[in-house]
C-alpha cells in the first residue's frame, strides 16, 4: 500500500512538493481551506475583468521551466508567455520617468545616458549578478535544504564570501551616483522582502534575473502557472480538496498520526504544510512547537500590502504593463516599512495593467489595473486608512500620467492585512513571507523539516529557500526530496 502524505493549502510550495511526492509514488492529498485553489496566487474574474490576486512579476523562468521539464512538460506548451519589452517603466519625481528595455544592451544605453561611465560599470556589475545566479538558482538552491552550514561552504562560495559581508545598498551607492539609476538597481532585492541595507550584495543576482533574463507574462495572467501545475498534479494522482479546513494537528507519541478537516480526523503517514508557518504550529500542543510567539515577533517580515484591484472604462496613456512609482523617497517609505513600523506618509508603490499586453484580461475598450502599496505587517488596517491610500496614490497616477482616472472605475476591490490573516492565515499579514537577510538565510530559517514531531515537514515561504514563486516551488521540491529518502515507498 502506499504512505499516504497530506498536505496543508494549495500554494506554489504545496502543489510543488504534491506533483513531486505523488510522483515519487506517495498517495498525495491536498486540503484548501479556501474555495479556490493558488494561495496567495488566486484569480477572480468579475465585469469581464480578470485579476491576479497576488504575484504579478513571473521572473527566472528557468526555474518554471525546471519544475514542469521534472514532468517531462514545457511550459510553453502549458501556457502562452510573452517577454514583455518594455520589461517596465519607472516613475520619478520632477516628471521624469526610465523605461526598462528587454534587451541589456539598450538597458546600458539608457543607464550611459543618464550618468556618464555608468554603462560599463552596469556591464560588469552584471558579470558579477549572473555568476551569482548561476551559483545560487541554477546550483545551490536545489541542494540546500537548510539542515546546516555546511551546505553553503564550498569553493565557489568562500570566493564570494566578501558579498556576503556588504549589502546591496553599499554596492550599488559605490558604482552609481544617480539617485535613479541607484533605485533602479536596488528595486530587485525588494523581492527577497528586506531592505537593501540589510540584503547581502550576494543577492546581487536578482539584478541579472531582472535585467538579463527578463520580464514575462502568461496570457491569461500568473493563474495559468497554478492550473498547469494543478493539471499535472492530477495527472500524477494528486487528490485537491477545496474548502478543507485544517482545524489540528494529531499528534501520537511523537509522531503525526493524523489532520482534522473540517471537524472530521483523517489519518495519514506524513505530513507537509505549506500554510504559514506560525499558523501550522499553532496547529499543534505548545510543547510540540519549535518557535515560540516571541521568536516570530523578532524575525524581519516582508512587507504587507495595500492592494486595489479595479477596473478602468477606459484606455489608459503613459502607462505600461508592469509601472513602478518612485517619485517619492525609497529610504522613508522602506523606514516606515522596517525600522519605524508605521502607515507610509508618501509610500512608493507599484501599478499593473495587464490589460496592456493582453487586452482580453479586460472589457473591450478597458484597463485592468491593480495597485500595490507595501506596507509594515501588523499595522491597523480600516476602511478608512485604505480609502485615505486609495486617494492619495490616485492623485499621483493622475498627476505623473497626465490624465484623469477618476469617473472611470467601474469596478474596485481593495484588499489588505485583515484580508491576509483570514484568507491565508498570514502572521501580522504578511504579503511575502520572511525576508531574506543575512541572518533569515539558509540554515537560519526555519526548517523544512520539524525537530520536535517525525512525519511532520513545511514548505513555502517562510522556510527555505525564501519569499516568491521560484523559491516557494523550489522548496516543495526539496520536502519532497527529503521525504522520499526518509519515507519507504509501497
Ligand atoms: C500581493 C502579492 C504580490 C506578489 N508578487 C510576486 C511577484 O510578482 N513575483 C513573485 O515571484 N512572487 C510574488 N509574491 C510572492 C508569492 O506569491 C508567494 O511567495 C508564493 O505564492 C507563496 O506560496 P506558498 O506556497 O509559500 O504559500 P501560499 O500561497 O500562502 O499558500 C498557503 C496556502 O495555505 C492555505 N491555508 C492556510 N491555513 C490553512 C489551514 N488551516 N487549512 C487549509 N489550508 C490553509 C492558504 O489558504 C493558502 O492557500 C507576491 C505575493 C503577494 C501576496
Amino acid at each position: 500500500m502506499k504512505k499516504k502524505v497530506f498536505i496543508i493549502g494549495s500554494g506554489f510550495s504545496s502543489l510543488s512538493a504534491a506533483c513531486y511526492l505523488a510522483k515519487y509514488g506517495f498517495d498525495v492529498s491536498i486540503f484548501e481551506k479556501n474555495d479556490s485553489f493558488g494561495g496567495r496566487a488566486r484569480q477572480f474574474k468579475t465585469n469581464g475583468y480578470t485579476f491576479d490576486m497576488g504575484p504579478s512579476w513571473y521572473w527566472m523562468p528557468d526555474v518554471f521551466d525546471r519544475f514542469f521539464e521534472d514532468f517531462n512538460k514545457k511550459s510553453s506548451d502549458l501556457y502562452e508567455i510573452k517577454k514583455l519589452d518594455p520589461g517596465y517603466k519607472v516613475f520619478f519625481k520632477n516628471n521624469e520617468s526610465v523605461l526598462i528595455s528587454s534587451d541589456v544592451n539598450k538597458i546600458t544605453d539608457t543607464f550611459e545616458n543618464i550618468e556618464k561611465g555608468s554603462g560599463s560599470k552596469l556591464r560588469k556589475f552584471l558579470e558579477q549578478a549572473k555568476d551569482n545566479y548561476e551559483l545560487a538558482v541554477k546550483d545551490m538552491l536545489y541542494k540546500m535544504p537548510g539542515f546546516s552550514i555546511l551546505e553553503l561552504i564550498n569553493i565557489k562560495t568562500i570566493l564570494k564570501f566578501n558579498l556576503f559581508l556588504t549589502n546591496i545598498n553599499k554596492q550599488v551607492n559605490g558604482l552609481f551616483r544617480n539617485e535613479k539609476l541607484r533605485s533602479i538597481l536596488k528595486f530587485p532585492v525588494l523581492f527577497l522582502g528586506a531592505k537593501p541595507s540589510n540584503t547581502p550584495a550576494f543577492y546581487n543576482f536578482m539584478n541579472y534575473a531582472d535585467f538579463g533574463l527578463g520580464t514575462w507574462q502568461p496570457k491569461n495572467g500568473f493563474y495559468d502557472v497554478v492550473k498547469s501545475m494543478i493539471m499535472i498534479a492530477k495527472e500524477q494522482g494528486v487528490k485537491l480538496n477545496k474548502n478543507s479546513n485544517v482545524d489540528k494537528i494529531n499528534i501520537d507519541s511523537g509522531s503525526v498520526k493524523s489532520i482534522t478537516v473540517n471537524g472530521k480526523k483523517l489519518d495519514c503517514d506524513f505530513l507537509v504544510s505549506g500554510a504559514d508557518y506560525a499558523h501550522t504550529e499553532s496547529l499543534i500542543d505548545k510543547k510540540f512547537r519549535q518557535y515560540s510567539d516571541s521568536y516570530w515577533n523578532k524575525r524581519v517580515w516582508s512587507p504587507s500590502s495595500l492592494l486595489f484591484y479595479i477596473g478602468i472604462k477606459k484606455r489608459l496613456k503613459n502607462l505600461n504593463h508592469h509601472n513602478l512609482f518612485f517619485d517619492t523617497s525609497f529610504e522613508k517609505h522602506s523606514n516606515e516599512i522596517y525600522s519605524e513600523p508605521n502607515w507610509p506618509k508618501d509610500p512608493l508603490f507599484y501599478v499593473n495593467l495587464t490589460s496592456k499586453t493582453y487586452k482580453h484580461t479586460a472589457p473591450k475598450g478597458h484597463e485592468n489595473c491593480f495597485i500595490l502599496i507595501p506596507i509594515a505587517t501588523n499595522l491597523n488596517d480600516s476602511e478608512q486608512v485604505r480609502e485615505k491610500y486609495f486617494d492619495m496614490v490616485l492623485d499621483r497616477m493622475e498627476k505623473l500620467t497626465k490624465q484623469k482616472i477618476r469617473g472611470f472605475i467601474d469596478f474596485k476591490r481593495s484588499y489588505c492585512i485583515k484580508d491576509f490573516e483570514e484568507d491565508y492565515n498570514s502572521f501580522g499579514g504578511n504579503a511575502y513571507g520572511l525576508a531574506n537577510t543575512l541572518l533569515q538565510t539558509a540554515f537560519l530559517r526555519p526548517k523544512l523539516k520539524s525537530k520536535k514531531v517525525k512525519k511532520l515537514y513545511f514548505s513555502g515561504q517562510l522556510t527555505v529557500p525564501g519569499p516568491g514563486v521560484p523559491p516557494a516551488i523550489v522548496s516543495g521540491k526539496l520536502v519532497a526530496n527529503i521525504i522520499k529518502n526518509e519515507g519507504i515507498i509501497r
